[in-house]
């Protein structure tokens, strides 16, 4: 007997919670940390960029869309730009 395919695979679910986490991070470094390292600001962007290629398209995009209104809703934080208010729409993919 087969495992119904309504319920999502471990793997998969992992990989979504690592992709939101590595998001958060990236935006927090944003507006926590005046000037990150060149070095923490790679290392958080290929988390992120390789996360996304796991995730894939056009699943990354959404979800990247859902958690950062998300995020601006709970910081108050444009996540893209890192500038205080309400979240900047038209704003280039942050990644
Ligand atoms: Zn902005």
């Amino acid at each position: 007997m087969s495992a119904p395919t309504f319920a999502p695979e471990p793997y998969v679910s992992d990989v979504l919670l690592a992709y939101r986490d590595a998001l958060l991070e990236w935006w927090r470094l944003g507006v926590e940390v005046q000037q990150p390292s060149a070095a923490e600001v790679i290392s958080r962007i290929e988390r992120v960029v390789t996360l996304a290629r796991k995730v894939g398209e056009p699943r990354a995009t959404t979800l990247r869309e859902a958690y950062r209104r998300e995020w601006a809703r709970e910081t108050g934080y444009c996540p893209t730009c890192g500038e205080s208010g309400p979240l900047h729409e038209g704003h280039p993919p942050s990644e």
